[in-house]
């Protein structure tokens, strides 16, 4: 029988990490399941930065963007030794699982610590959906939101002044968001990493477009591109259309967490305690056909997952 468990937010935040965090605690105290908040991801277990959480710590957080027991990136995790002292303070907290809210490489780090014993559980919280094993990431739903909210206004300005505004938006490694927001805005044009793309092909379409009566232009380029100054500096040259770049950044890691959001991080956070309380660890939560399911974590790591190729060519399709 399962008596205590801890739980922890790793690597970059995502808005609906706290309401991850809230279920994962009520799901373990309804099942008589100590819970502690890990502080700052794994730099907290490695210095004892714990705290124990009651159903009321986790109340009015739901509804709150960032993560109440803070995030952080911990180097000494990567190593053996670091992994040993996160262990041993483990046992001195009698903690024998954890719930691992981050990405790819907080599952690394959760799949090492299970390897010693102390069962640990993967959820995917992310903005940037760039997690292999699953449809679907906690924050993802809210990032897209809020980047889509951000170039409508953008889009306004374009509008009254018959500019060219080029977006980057957040995906470093992934064009996800991109290509959904940019479908979202009605983009004339995504530019990610998974596409080749050319300015000169972009261009084509620009003018195919103003062909067609469009007097402003939306380009989305994925941060994992970058260049978006380049971007709109180049098409401005080639077109003698005025055009603005736009970085929108660390915005869309906050706010309040959508329905989405808030209901796949609570589904999810039930779903660990469970597997915690038959005593099951080195796995991650997905979402496969819609649906919550779970799986060993070197399998996730190891998976591919298709881009959207459908979304991708409904933007040329529909872009004007
Ligand atoms: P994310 O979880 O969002 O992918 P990072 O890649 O920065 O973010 O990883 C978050 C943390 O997970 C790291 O700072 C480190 O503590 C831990 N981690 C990352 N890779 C490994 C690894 N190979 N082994 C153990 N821990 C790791």
């Amino acid at each position: 029988m399962v008596k205590t468990i801890g739980v922890l937010t790793s690597g970059g935040d995502a808005p609906g990490m706290n309401a991850a965090v809230r279920a994962v605690t009520r799901a373990a105290l309804s099942k008589g399941i100590k819970v502690y908040g890990i502080r700052r991801g794994y730099n907290g277990l490695i210095d004892g930065d714990i705290v124990e959480l009651t159903s009321k710590s986790v109340s009015g957080i739901i509804q709150r963007g960032g993560t109440c027991i803070y995030t952080a990136r911990c180097k000494e995790f990567r190593y053996d030794e670091g992994i040993e002292k996160g262990k041993q303070k483990c046992l001195e907290f009698g903690i024998e699982g954890i719930v691992v809210i981050g990405g790819d490489g907080s599952f690394r780090g959760a799949a090492d610590l299970s390897a010693k014993g102390i069962n640990c559980i993967g959820l995917p919280g992310t903005i940037d959906n760039d997690i292999q094993c699953t449809e679907y990431t906690i924050g993802y739903d809210t990032a897209m939101n809020t980047a889509m909210e951000m170039i409508d206004k953008l889009r306004d300005t374009a509008q009254s002044h018959n500019r060219c505004t080029v977006v980057e938006v957040m995906g470093r490694n992934a064009g996800y968001l991109a290509v959904n927001v940019a479908c979202a805005v009605g983009a004339e044009a995504a530019i990610t990493l998974e596409e080749p793309y050319s300015i000169d092909d972009i261009i084509k379409e620009l003018f195919e477009a103003k062909e067609h009566g469009k007097n402003h232009y939306v380009i989305v380029v994925s941060e994992g591109v970058g260049n978006a100054e380049n971007i709109a500096r180049e098409i401005q040259e080639k077109t003698g259309i005025e055009s603005r770049a736009t970085i929108l950044g660390h915005v869309q890691r906050g706010g309040s967490p959508t329905v989405r959001d808030r209901v796949v991080a609570t589904e999810m956070g039930c779903y660990a305690v469970n597997l915690l309380e038959q005593g099951i660890g080195n796995r991650v939560v997905g979402m496969k056909a819609s649906k919550i399911y779970d799986c060993d974590i070197q399998e996730a790591l190891a998976m591919k997952k298709p881009f959207e190729t459908n979304v991708y060519n409904a933007i040329n399709i529909t872009a004007f």
